[in-house]
């Protein structure tokens, strides 16, 4: 019943608002449902993904680039989010960490991970820089950490499987878990990762796959997409990059599967809910 009412009031927002409005419609109904909310932010050629858990617990993955890390802090502030329980910084790509040192020194942060992986940037030092400040200790990510987003969200971390020199090779792959639904978030990990995923005791399968490195033709091979067998994919990427992201490659094999896709580029932020047996939108995927 709830649900239906959220429907009925998603579908009567979308005829009633400009698009911002919409968004913040939805941020007020984030908060008053027993649902896991997953917001991929759009940060442009980036990635940022809010987890909000049913007992309001708040998980949030990378910042988007140095420039983007006001628009993040905003998007919490909207929220009326006042401590992030887990921070991640996937890995030191400044695409990914680059706003982190400005959510630290916006918000109090509980637990923060990272992967084994030092950059010789001044991106990366600001980022440990801001955490030092803050006496935030940076935990170690790495495949067989499990960690849980209150009392009903399990994650679990598989990548990195072993040490990489490279930095998306680095990058935390998190999937997070609730009652039969779990959604997949793989930061910029490349075949390599999914390969070693693949091989890994870990179950990989997911509902929602965020497709990996903004849909680059170097992320998203068959092998990995057929194991994960998701539902729906995501992109996070900036509209024309320079980077061409997602490849056509990418785009061709969802459409082979019929995997309905969202993006940020072309949608801006994307929200999906969970009841923990089903997982809905007041946006609906793009057509292939
Ligand atoms: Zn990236």
């Amino acid at each position: 019943m709830k649900k239906t009412f959220l429907i009925i009031f998603i579908i009567f927002s979308i005829a009633l608002c400009s698009c911002n409005q919409i968004d913040e419609e939805f941020i007020n109904c984030t908060s008053n449902d027993n649902l896991f909310s997953v917001h991929f932010i759009d940060v442009g050629q980036g990635d940022s993904t809010l987890l909000i858990s049913p007992d309001n617990k708040t998980m949030l993955i990378d910042a988007g680039d140095n420039f983007h890390g006001e628009k993040v802090v905003d998007y919490l502030n909207k929220l009326n989010i006042k401590k992030i329980d887990i921070l991640i910084g996937t890995h030191p790509d400044a695409d990914h960490i680059g706003g982190l040192d400005y959510v630290i020194n916006n918000f109090d942060v509980v637990y923060f991970y990272m992967p084994n992986k030092s950059h010789n940037t001044s991106t990366f030092e600001d980022v440990l820089l801001a955490a030092k400040s803050k006496h935030l200790k940076i935990h170690t990510g790495k495949s067989g950490v499990n960690f849980s987003l209150g009392k009903f969200i399990k994650c679990s971390v598989l990548s990195p499987t072993k040490n990489y020199s490279e930095n998306n090779l680095c990058s935390l792959v998190i999937k997070s878990t609730y009652k039969n639904k779990s959604f997949l978030f793989t930061a910029d990990a490349e075949f390599q990762n999914e390969q070693d995923m693949i091989k890994s005791n870990h179950n990989i399968k997911s509902n929602i796959l965020k497709i990996g490195h903004h849909g680059s033709s170097s992320s998203t091979s068959e092998d990995f997409l057929l194991k994960v067998k998701p539902d729906i994919g995501v992109i996070s990427c900036k509209h024309n990059n320079r980077y061409n992201h997602p490849s056509e490659k990418t785009l061709t094999l969802l459409k082979k599967y019929n995997i309905p896709l969202y993006r940020t580029d072309k949608q801006g932020n994307i929200i999906l809910f969970c009841d923990g047996n089903e997982i809905f939108s007041y946006s609906k995927p793009l057509k292939l």
